[in-house]
């Protein structure tokens, strides 16, 4: 299966050598409006294109508002400090995820919970959130707390890992019975969708990411989308100290992180094409269930699928295979020859930091991490 599956992406990719795990695409407009930004010296984030940038991912994902910032840690960092998040507070997130959510906790003074993901979606299983929360959450005036730290639970932050939608319209049920904000990490999942609703439109706020490997790339970026006015005007202030006040209190809780016009004019050419990306993506996922089919058949590997009420973006393919050392085998003789495939991020709550964190087991997680390899998948 090795050498067929190097020479099949070779093929997929038109390379005869190395192939990476994912790619930007410039085929549109992006030295145009780059050139624009330079001449017309606007290149801060107050520029047209950082408007127009956050017109054309709100209009696509069907959102009120949107909001663009300098990464995707930002957005969520303006998110968790609007939930009310600081010290003594506590975050739901899960331990199959992207360093950056708890991370972010942590900077803030707060503490990460860690709920188990599904095995079939990787998302938050949100019965094990309702659970966790039966067991250890009290919903008080003030808020939801934990009945044993006698921290308040200010958000939860589930994630849709590499674009497939998890069961977020429970998980939104559960966090409207404790009175929890709900962020939902849309990083990866720009243009998935849900029981006919975009990924990053279940939660009190999205957050899509734009980074250089994401499905469509700002260079670097993160964009916050909601419905609520008061929650975009305050995303928008609080990440934004203001420029020449010399009142001291106008930059107190502030950060300095929007996005940049530079960055936004590349986004807007992205998102020119962002039909077609999506297209492109849903199309090699079908390329790579036709070569997998063989082997499937003989079951020694699956590709990750989710139930039919999704519609992922297919932004990272994924093999999920029947034994760890065989996936460890392709990993390794894939990579030998240049073809880039990877395991999922290390769980998060096995790191130093946040080994001794609150939560659930983390078995599906730390099963998941050890059977998937995800596959070259940057369309061209
Ligand atoms: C890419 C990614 C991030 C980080 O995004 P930045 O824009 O670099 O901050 C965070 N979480 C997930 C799930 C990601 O895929």
């Amino acid at each position: 299966m090795h050498s067929n599956t190097v020479r099949y992406i070779r093929n997929l990719f038109r390379s005869s050598g190395a192939v990476p795990l994912h790619a930007p695409r410039f085929v549109g407009n992006e030295k145009n409006y780059l050139g624009s930004c330079i001449e017309s010296v606007e290149v801060s984030s107050e520029g047209e294109y950082v408007e127009r940038f956050e017109g054309m991912v709100s209009e696509y994902c069907g959102a009120r508002h949107a909001v663009a910032f300098n990464a995707s840690e930002s957005a969520m960092r303006v998110a968790l400090v609007l939930a009310g998040t600081g010290p003594d507070c506590e975050v739901l997130t899960q331990p199959l995820a992207h360093a950056m959510t708890a991370n972010t906790v942590d900077s803030l003074g707060a503490e990460p919970i860690f709920i188990d993901v599904e095995r079939k979606t990787m998302g938050m299983d949100p019965d094990r959130l309702r659970e966790f929360l039966a067991y250890n959450a009290e919903v008080r005036d003030e808020g939801c707390f934990n009945r044993r730290t006698q921290r308040r639970i200010t958000a939860c932050v589930p994630v849709h890992i590499l674009g497939f939608p998890c069961r977020i319209d429970e998980i939104r049920t559960v966090c409207d019975e404790y009175g929890i904000m709900l962020i939902e990490d849309a990083t990866e999942a720009f243009g998935s969708s849900y029981k006919g609703t975009m990924a990053g439109r279940f939660g009190h706020c999205g957050i899509y990411g734009f980074e250089g490997h994401k499905i469509a790339t700002c260079g670097d970026g993160g964009v916050l989308v909601c419905d609520d006015e008061a929650l975009a005007e305050a995303a928008r202030s609080t990440g934004t100290i203001p420029y020449l006040s010399d009142a001291k209190e106008a930059a107190q809780g502030r950060f300095s992180c929007r996005m940049s016009n530079l960055n936004a004019a590349v986004g807007c050419a992205q998102m020119e094409h962002m039909k077609t990306i999506v297209t492109k993506q849903r199309d090699l996922a079908r390329r790579y269930q036709e070569f997998f089919a063989d082997y499937e058949e003989e079951e020694e590997v699956k590709l990750f699928r989710v139930k039919k009420q999704s519609e992922p973006n297919c932004w990272l393919n994924a093999l999920l295979f029947e034994a760890p050392e065989d996936r460890d085998a392709f990993l390794d003789a894939t990579n030998a020859e240049g073809v880039a495939t990877s395991a999922l991020w290390p769980l998060i709550s096995d790191l130093p930091r946040f080994c001794e964190c609150a939560g659930t087991d983390a078995d599906n997680a730390r099963w998941l991490q050890a059977h998937i390899a995800t596959l070259p998948s940057g369309v061209r």
